[in-house]
């Protein structure tokens, strides 16, 4: 399997004095002589895809709120900002059908139909699923990001209820515990429509390194084994790296494990970019896309290792729901949303 990067400078010139979710996320993206300016090859109008997942009036409420320069969310909205949006969610569809990293910004996976969120206006990451789906094709999709992307959840669950439980995206979420939006997952649980699941959330503790990630795909890969997904599409948040701040010790090792660990299931796999705002979230990326090339890998660094009193919190929290995934029982109970939560 080869990624390419897809990205383009338009993407730079919005939410421009952020220090956060900022232009310097990419700047060494721009800088290479290897990377363009990717022309999304989508055959379909741009707003017409941010309409596969988001409605009418919120497309025309965010776009109005960019013309006039209004906050939205955490995002200082400029004109600049619609575009970079647009190009975004573009990018991402072109990377979904031909197996690439989108390298986007701004990122999406907590904005939802109608909602925005944190850094994110439109979602990216749904709409590529949904492009895919719409064709036919089952979609798995994995996010690593530090934070949960609730605004993803809620579209992949919202499309599973509509279709009766036949689920043509997975949504499997590894994130921080009691990560922002705090509320959105307390817990980690697995929710299913008629019996099939929909989506899962795994909840790795502060402090947990490349080995909880790596234990936590090793779940995610049972799931896929089962669903046999025809594309899987990552959601590439680089924040649970230990330069991060947020408590998680990832290294760019285990980001690289990842594109290995991915790269042996054979299915064809693209990304897209969520958070990670730290110095070396372009490297991340990079070693990402050698795991799943099957390149080797550079350094001689190992990787972060949790402790055993941090492995049993984990294993204990992830009891039910590990017994779920593996056929041998667990609890369930209705939700008020006909989705049979596993708690
Ligand atoms: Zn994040």
């Amino acid at each position: 399997m080869q990624l390419r990067i897809l990205f383009h400078r338009d993407m730079l010139r919005h939410n421009v004095r952020s220090n956060v979710e900022g232009p310097q996320r990419l700047a060494k993206l721009a800088a290479r002589e290897d990377i363009m300016d990717y022309l999304p090859s989508v055959k379909r109008d741009k707003e017409e895809l941010l309409g596969l997942v988001h409605t009418k009036e919120y497309i025309e409420r965010i776009k109005a709120a960019c013309r006039k320069g209004e906050r939205v969310a955490d995002v200082r909205t400029t004109p600049n900002t619609y575009a970079a949006a647009l190009i975004a969610s573009a990018i991402s569809v072109d990377a979904a059908m031909d197996g690439d990293f989108a390298a986007v910004r701004p990122p999406g996976h907590h904005a939802s139909a109608s909602t925005e969120g944190g850094f994110c206006l439109f979602n990216n990451m749904a709409i590529a699923s949904t492009f895919l789906a719409d064709q036919g094709k089952k979609v798995l999709v994995i996010d690593i990001d530090a934070h949960p992307g609730d605004g993803t959840q809620r579209t992949v669950e919202s499309r599973a209820r509509q279709k009766g439980g036949a689920a043509d995206i997975i949504y499997i979420s590894i994130s921080g515990e009691g990560a922002w939006p705090l509320g959105a997952v307390t817990r980690p649980y697995i929710a299913r429509v008629h019996n099939n699941i929909v989506s899962l959330n795994m909840l790795v503790p502060a402090g947990a390194g490349d080995d909880m990630l790596a234990g936590s795909v090793s779940l995610a890969m049972h799931i896929a084994l089962q669903y046999k997904p025809d594309v899987i599409g990552v959601s590439f948040g680089a924040d649970g790296h230990q330069d991060e701040g947020l408590g998680l010790k990832y290294t760019e090792r285990g980001f690289y494990d990842l594109g290995i660990t991915l790269r042996q299931l054979g299915v064809k796999t693209f990304a897209v970019l969520e958070g990670g705002y730290h110095r070396l979230v372009c490297e991340c990326i990079d070693f990402f896309i050698a795991g799943i090339e099957g390149r080797r890998y550079p350094y001689d660094a190992p990787n972060s290792i949790s402790s055993q009193a941090l492995w049993d919190k984990y294993n204990c929290a992830m009891k039910d729901v590990r017994a779920v995934v593996m056929g041998t029982g667990g609890m369930h109970q209705a939700s008020e949303l006909d989705i049979d939560v596993v708690l």
